[in-house]
């Protein structure tokens, strides 16, 4: 089984960093960086301040600043940044 990923980020998706539904469910798809309460935190965000924002996130939650960057390296390949929409799915 493939690990799970944030579809914003690129970060992995535990339980803890999970985002929220709008009805308060844990979403499987975003992490609580990108996703709450059924809404992006930065709908207008572009993939290289996603990258940022994320890496920022990751090294404040006790990642190693090399490996947030490896993990976002490919932000721009994940399914959020595939269509120019990026409105609540
Ligand atoms: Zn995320």
């Amino acid at each position: 089984m493939a690990r799970q990923m944030c579809e914003s980020c690129g970060m992995p998706l535990k339980d803890g960093v999970r985002g929220t539904d709008a009805d308060g469910s844990a979403s499987d798809r975003y992490c609580v960086h990108c996703y709450k309460e059924g809404a992006f935190t930065a709908p207008d965000a572009t993939v290289d301040e996603m990258r940022k924002y994320s890496i920022q996130g990751m090294t404040e939650s006790g990642w190693p600043r090399f490996l947030a960057k490896f993990v976002t390296k490919n932000t721009g390949r994940l399914p959020r940044w595939q269509k120019s929409d990026t409105s609540v799915p």
